[in-house]
């Protein structure tokens, strides 16, 4: 609706001008001769009993001569002069006392207007806002009927589900999918289903109704179906559940009817519902008002689900990245009972991922994509693919020939980093930051089993003046305390620096202090972490399922253990510190020998920070 309402806006503008240009047109006929003269000339004229006629409106004075006049002007130099029959000139503030009666004498024919505004222009003043309001409320209303269940005006809810439910022919196979080895296995045996369900049914094969695609967003949930949908050559219908949600009750249950309806007619086909926490959520978990919508649709999704014949060819994809959240109701047998877990890829994968995207891309024959595989631990395919696609765009920019390991390099840091960014910093901020950037790097190469040091930089990137970063060797699924505590250390190494080199602490370290703190909060709070507080887990700290982000909920411990949890995290936090700045101190020249690097070579890469540290 975004672009539509602006249309009439812009009409009514224009007709608004168009009518005030009219209007003056009409006000100013005649006017075509008029001559702007002083109130003196007027005076003079009134006395040579030249004027006719005058009309008087406020200050303005409009009037006819008996006699042309004769004006001379200047226009760029050059001497004209015209002839004037009408004239047109203003009241001084002073009050002339004797023009009325010079008036009266010289009998000239007066005319006085009111400056009151008009009845009509009064009447329009107050209208007119109110037909505004109205013709937008009018159209916000049709804007929304587009996809609104046509109560009234009809026949517009069939459209907006149609709009959804028509099939797509799909071209995607398996071939497409990198990696995803074990999802690809248990799916193949819906594939095989799909191609010839009558043999599958002779043998007796029992084929699930519904399969849940559960993965973090980007890992190519949706691809897959579609791919399942193409190596079968079915129809493929999809929704995105968070479509259902509109905002008008019974149109997700009416479109959810209507996909199901297409579906069937289509058979074999599969339904594709992505997003499915969006109306999947418990019900009656109170969250978001207990939203009536949510509930008929999810309601009429699982009718339609135990709806089916057994030997219904029709087959219900959903993604979701909570499966936790979902209503009980839903993963009961006969409705999504089947859960086909997809993970992010593991650096195998992701060479992989980069070898499908990079297929239509010529590519510099330095390129190992197995260093950038290794290199993007925690990236999904779709983040792959922006990587490949960005690497793409700065290749183009460079007018290269083919996209080198360098432009993929590049991309990896935007995509991880954040995009560098230009801005003028003066010399002393850039010696804190170096400072700090190197007291990152230092503590993480003094400190045993962390991650490998990358790269560090003082050049600005996204929100930081500094970046400091480290890649695990390997993809991680579990870490160690030991581990974690030494990650506090590297992030409260830069604020050690500081304070090292500089006596002081800047408003650098913020996001630092952030992430400290949160993690800390995980490590007492979640992970039993702590030695005093032991193996319990409390609500504080965790993330509300629904928002993704942390709410004041209700607490379920003491406020002795309140106090106790702060205790634990703000000393787990003190220790860390100190060891960081222990660190820090004894290796003073280390830590001047990496900021003067920085200062001179402004990015250090893995190697050159080792070399600068065995040399200092
Ligand atoms: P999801 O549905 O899980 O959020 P998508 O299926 O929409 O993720 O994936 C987004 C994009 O990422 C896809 O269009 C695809 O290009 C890319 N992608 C993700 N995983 C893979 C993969 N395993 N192989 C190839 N491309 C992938
Ligand atoms: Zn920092």
């Amino acid at each position: 609706m975004g672009q539509s309402i602006w249309k009439p806006l812009v009409l009514m503008f224009v007709l608004i001008l168009l009518f005030d240009l009219f209007y003056n047109m009409v006000a100013r006929q005649g006017g075509e001769q008029q001559a702007e003269i002083t109130y003196s000339r007027f005076r003079e004229e009134l006395a040579l009993d030249n004027i006719r006629k005058v009309t008087i409106r406020g200050t303005a004075i409009k009037g006819e001569f008996r006699k042309k006049i004769t004006l001379t002007e200047t226009v760029q130099g050059k001497v004209s002069s015209r002839e004037a029959a009408t004239f047109g000139t203003v009241l001084p503030a002073i009050d002339d006392a004797t023009l009325m009666a010079d008036l009266m004498a010289k009998k000239v024919e007066l005319t006085a207007i009111s400056t009151e505004t008009s009845q009509f222009a009064t009447i329009l003043i107050y209208i007119l806002p109110w037909v505004l309001i109205m013709g937008i409320w009018w159209l916000a209303m049709r804007g929304a009927k587009g996809q609104g269940p046509g109560a009234m005006l009809g026949g517009f809810a069939k459209s907006g589900a149609k709009m959804y439910s028509s099939a797509e022919k799909i071209d995607v196979t398996f071939e497409d999918v990198a990696g995803m080895e074990n999802p690809k296995q248990e799916l193949k045996e819906v594939v095989e289903f799909l191609k010839d369900p009558k043999k599958f049914q002779r043998i007796g094969g029992k084929v699930p109704k519904g399969i849940l695609l559960v993965g973090p967003p980007g890992t190519g949930k949706t691809l897959l179906a579609r791919a399942v949908a193409g190596e079968a050559g079915v129809a493929f219908f999809s929704i995105s559940a968070s479509q259902f949600i509109e905002m008008f009750v019974g149109v997700g249950a009416s479109r959810v009817r209507d996909l199901f309806t297409n579906a069937k007619k289509a058979a074999p086909s599969i339904v594709f519902i992505d997003e499915l926490d969006a109306v999947g959520r418990s019900r009656g978990a109170g969250f978001g008002g207990g939203h009536d919508e949510r509930e008929q649709t999810l309601n009429q999704l699982l009718s339609e689900m135990d709806g089916f014949d057994p030997h219904e060819e029709v087959i219900v994809l959903a993604a979701t990245n909570r499966p936790d959240v979902l209503d009980p109701a839903l993963l009961r047998p006969g409705r999504f009972d089947r859960h086909v877990v997809i993970d992010r890829p593991d650096w195998r994968d992701r060479e992989q991922i980069l070898r499908v995207h990079t297929r239509k891309i010529s590519l510099d024959k330095d390129v190992d994509l197995a260093v950038i595989a290794r290199g993007t631990p925690g990236m999904t395919g779709a983040d792959l693919e922006s990587l490949v696609n960005e690497a793409a765009i700065l290749a183009a920019r460079e007018n290269a020939q083919a996209v080198t390991m360098g432009h993929l390099e590049r991309a990896k840091d935007k995509i991880l980093m954040g995009g560098e960014r230009k801005m003028f910093i003066s010399e002393h901020e850039k010696r804190i930051t170096a400072y700090h950037e190197a007291g990152h790097a230092l503590v993480a190469k003094l400190l045993p089993g962390t991650d490998p040091v990358h790269k560090v930089t003082i050049l600005p990137r996204g929100m930081a003046l500094g970046v400091t970063q480290q890649l695990p060797e390997d993809d991680r699924y579990h870490y160690p305390k030991t581990y974690l505590l030494n990650r506090l250390c590297v992030a409260l190494g830069g604020r050690a620096a500081e304070r090292l080199a500089f006596d002081d602490i800047s408003t650098g370290a913020q996001s630092d202090l952030k992430m400290v703190n949160d993690l800390t909060e995980k490590m007492v709070c979640q992970w039993g972490m702590s030695e005093k507080i032991g193996a319990m887990t409390f609500s504080r700290g965790e993330e509300h399922p629904f928002l993704g982000r942390k709410l004041a909920e209700e607490k379920t411990f003491s406020e002795e253990m309140a106090w106790l949890i702060d205790q634990e995290i703000s000393a787990i936090i003190k220790e860390a510190e100190d060891k960081a700045a222990g660190l820090i101190a004894a290796n003073r020249a280390k830590l001047d020998a990496l900021a003067a690097a920085l200062l001179e070579e402004e990015t250090l890469d893995g190697k050159r920070v080792d070399e600068i540290l065995a040399g200092a």
